[in-house]
């Protein structure tokens, strides 16, 4: 009977057909194009190893007998350098090994003889593709595994945390399969949900899928209600969602949350561990920041902003850019203390810090150096950005104005800043030793009483050895 196939979208698969017979070689170029498949093919054994070298196969359907190397040579030579591919050895003689004894022995998937028809060697070529895609499914699952084990310890470095976060998250989703996961902590950041605790709010840290956008409104009602649940009583809720609570010791910080149900123990222990490490990792940068962050101005402090300076300045010496330091130092600032008493004094430090914060993009790092001593990392930035940057800040602050008991307080602020111009590989070694961060740190520092004998209210560039010009009127 005629076969009547109708060709079938691509299959993804390659399939190398081996047989020193053109016309069976036609034949079956047809049979499995006509399933979807890529066919390529070979003549001899020698060309049959060739291909599978060079090129990607996922099953060869190899011709047991061939003039030069047998099937199983080339099975022999292949298994050198290729333990993945699929192989269905074929012959045209009732067998020459008992079948089982060659799949064993060759490390073969198949063993089908050409007499039985065009169908069974179908079904041969069907199940070892299935084998294939399930030991790239099975390697796929490992190194996700591989990627969770190795992150998971990063978590608990401090930066980019939220970015790992996604990262371990994604993974997880793909090992356990659902579509959509989210971390919420509270806080107000953002779009935040009423938590049902006294006064507090949760918000989407980092999430996948449908949360990703990290808007409540794309929780269903009920998986917010779901939220609400875990949140004021701390338990997980395994359902047709799955809420696991964030704990950093008993204290709860927020939730996990998965929109499938999971079933299995291993993928729950999964999850439960990704929630325990989110926990302290979150909980880490927390206190980092609180450690590290100025009360009043919300800026760095001292020794974490000088810890960043050298690390920003070694990371753009390796990748040859430029950085740029800004140094502020308010204007007039006691006689500020001696007219409105200190307390204004601080409403105005604090409003400078704000402002600064609003200014800068996330990747510069704003600190406060000493009293009323403001400083700026600019990474990636030469001295034309640096100057433009630096009078912004001039001129946003310039235009404050600060309510304080019925008055408007104004303040002005003298900016110096220098950069260090990105160096060789070898410069960037011995950097390492003349600690160049206290060089750039040194030049921008003494740039503000250039601009302050100018008539303040103005930015300083120190641009090296010679006067440091500071420019006017702006
Ligand atoms: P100049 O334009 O030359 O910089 O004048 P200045 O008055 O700003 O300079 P000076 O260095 O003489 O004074 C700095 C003042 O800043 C003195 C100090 O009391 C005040 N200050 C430092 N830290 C704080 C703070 O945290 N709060 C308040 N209110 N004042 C502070
Ligand atoms: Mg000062
Ligand atoms: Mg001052």
């Amino acid at each position: 009977m005629a076969r009547i196939r109708t060709l079938a979208p691509p299959s993804g698969h390659t399939v190398l057909v081996v047989d020193d017979d053109s016309e069976l070689r036609a034949t079956l170029i047809q049979l499995l194009s006509s399933d979807g498949h890529e066919v390529i093919e070979a003549a001899n054994g020698a060309d049959a190893v060739q291909l599978c070298r060079h090129r990607t196969v996922h099953l060869m359907l190899l011709d047991y007998f061939m003039p030069g190397m047998t099937g199983e040579d080339v099975i022999r030579q292949v298994r050198t350098f290729d333990t993945e591919l699929q192989i269905v050895l074929q012959t045209g003689y009732a067998s020459e090994k008992p079948p089982r004894q060659m799949m064993r022995d060759l490390d073969i998937q198949g063993y089908h003889d050409k007499s039985e028809g065009p169908d069974k060697l179908l079904v041969w070529v069907d199940a070892a593709l299935k084998t294939f895609r399930h030991m790239q499914a099975i390697q796929a699952s490992r190194s996700g595994l591989d990627y969770i084990l190795k992150a998971t310890p990063e978590l608990h470095r401090l930066q980019p945390l939220d970015d790992l976060l996604k990262g371990v998250l994604l993974q997880i989703q793909g090992l356990i399969g659902f579509n959509s996961a989210c971390v919420a902590t509270f806080g107000n950041a953002g779009d935040a949900l009423e938590s049902g605790k006294q006064g507090q709010t949760i918000s989407i840290r980092v999430g996948t899928g449908r949360f990703a956008s990290r808007v409540w409104g794309n929780l269903t009602e009920h998986e917010q209600e779901l939220v609400h649940d875990a949140v004021s009583t701390g338990e997980c809720r395994l359902g047709a969602q799955v809420v696991l609570p964030l704990k950093a010791g008993r204290r709860l910080i927020g939730v996990v949350l998965v929109d499938n149900p999971v079933k299995l123990e291993s993928d729950r222990h999964l999850l439960e561990i990704f929630a325990a490490q989110a926990a302290v990792a979150i909980e880490n940068v927390r206190l980092y920041t609180l450690a590290t962050t100025d009360d009043l101005t919300g800026l760095m402090i001292k020794w974490p902003w000088l810890n960043r300076l050298s690390e920003t300045v070694l990371l753009a010496a390796r990748g040859g850019m430029a950085t740029s330091v800004l140094v502020l130092d308010l204007d007039h600032f006691k006689r500020i203390n001696d007219r409105y008493g200190h307390l204004a004094g601080d409403r105005v430090l604090r409003a400078v810090g704000t402002r600064l914060r609003e200014l800068l993009r996330t990747t510069d790092v704003g600190g406060r150096y000493g009293g009323e001593e403001l400083v700026v990392i600019l990474p990636q930035t030469g001295e034309a950005g640096c100057l433009v940057i630096a009078e912004r800040v001039r001129s946003a602050i310039e235009t404050l104005q600060i309510p304080w008991e019925g008055r408007t307080l104004a303040v002005t602020v003298s900016i110096g800043c220098a950069t260090l111009s990105p160096v060789g590989p070898e410069e960037a070694v011995s950097l390492q030793a003349q600690e160049p961060n206290m060089n750039l740190l040194a030049r921008a520092d003494a740039a503000p009483y250039a601009a302050k004998r100018d008539g303040r209210n103005r930015v300083a560039q120190n641009t090296g050895p010679g006067p440091i010009g500071s420019g006017v009127g702006f």
